[in-house]
């Protein structure tokens, strides 16, 4: 071995910075073709959040959820993290806890998609199935029992009114993207699940930026296919969610989300989950009445975890795709 080698050798044995050290810091990547035919002043761009660990944003209020309680000494060994989850938060909390030694219980809708719970599975999460036709809402209902039924076995983590959620993303989501475009951000757009990622992030920015416009988005239904996010006027509203906070809330229909998911795969080649095909409808959105800006957004996850949706992927090209091909070839 010579000197070098001795050398790399110790500063790599030394390095102890785990999947953890991993979280955050994703790319911002600029979208060049399902935005065409906007001003070329206009620029949109998302952060390609399934760069995190367990491929989700989730990895960001997940881990600051357990290093937080850790520190203030609420999940003591012995007991179990417990959590609802629609599948992400529950993959990035089974991920952080096989890493960090800590067992982990969710309550999960029975709907959510079979990749979700093979992960989930392999991951070795104990999983309690809840009703299907209750949604999100459901799974939470069924956490909240448990953590009452069993205090001394759960410790919950609650991630719908832990503000450590919000926190993760006002400490690190926002000032990525304020760093990113180099301050140059004129409106952030993302969609409600908990909230954590719009209000976190949305606060940071705005403090940054006065002038920044904070956009949510939402399901235009109670039943939608939207997985990972809420209706909010017709669902249990989370704690850490202020619907007065963002200046426009926009809806999207489930149709259109999905349409846009399978353009991103064909012109972008982004294979990312349908929140992300919801989260560019709202940025084009908001995009279409400028002159103008630089929007940023959010594609929470990659499209692995929904490759059994058949339909999806193996539709024709989208009429919008042909169109604007056409158009570039003339
Ligand atoms: N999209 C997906 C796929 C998600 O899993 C989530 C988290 N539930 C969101 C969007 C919404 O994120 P947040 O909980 O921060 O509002």
């Amino acid at each position: 071995m010579t000197l070098l080698d001795n050398r790399l050798a110790e500063s790599f044995c030394v390095r102890e910075d785990g999947l953890a050290a991993h979280v955050g810091n994703t790319p911002l990547l600029p979208l060049r073709r399902a935005t065409f035919g906007l001003p070329q002043a206009v620029k949109v761009f998302a952060k390609a959040e399934w760069f995190n660990p367990s491929g989700s944003v989730k990895d960001r209020p997940a881990l600051n959820i357990i290093q937080t309680a850790l520190a203030n000494g609420d999940l003591t060994s012995g007991k179990r993290l417990l959590d609802s989850t629609s599948g992400n938060m529950g993959i990035a909390y089974a991920t952080f806890g096989a890493a960090l030694g800590i067992s982990v219980t969710l309550t999960i809708p029975a709907s959510a998609s079979p990749e979700r719970f093979a992960i989930l599975r392999a991951l070795g999460a104990e999983l309690i199935l809840t009703d299907p036709t209750e949604g999100s809402d459901g799974a939470i209902v069924e956490a909240r029992k448990l953590a009452i039924e069993k205090p001394d076995l759960y410790w919950y983590a609650n991630q719908y009114n832990n503000p450590a959620n919000w926190q993760a993303h006002y400490k690190t989501t926002g000032p990525e993207i304020l760093e990113q475009t180099e301050s140059r951000i004129t409106h952030f757009v993302a969609g409600l699940g908990t909230s954590g990622t719009l209000m976190g992030t949305g606060k940071y920015l705005r403090e940054q930026l006065p002038d920044v416009r904070i956009i949510a988005f939402q399901p235009d239904a109670s039943f939608h296919g939207l997985e990972g996010l809420k209706h909010m006027p017709t669902a249990i509203k989370p704690g850490i969610y202020d619907e007065s906070f963002a200046d426009e809330t926009l809806e999207v229909r489930t149709e259109e989300a999905r349409a846009m998911t399978l353009r991103l795969a064909r012109e972008e080649g982004l294979f990312v989950g349908i929140s992300s095909g919801a989260a560019m409808v709202a940025a084009l959105r908001v995009a279409n009445k400028l002159k103008d800006g630089v929007i940023v957004t959010v594609f929470p996850d990659s499209g692995d975890k929904y490759l059994s949706d058949v339909p999806l992927w193996e539709s024709p090209l989208p009429v919008g795709a042909a169109l604007s091909l056409s158009k570039r070839e003339g």
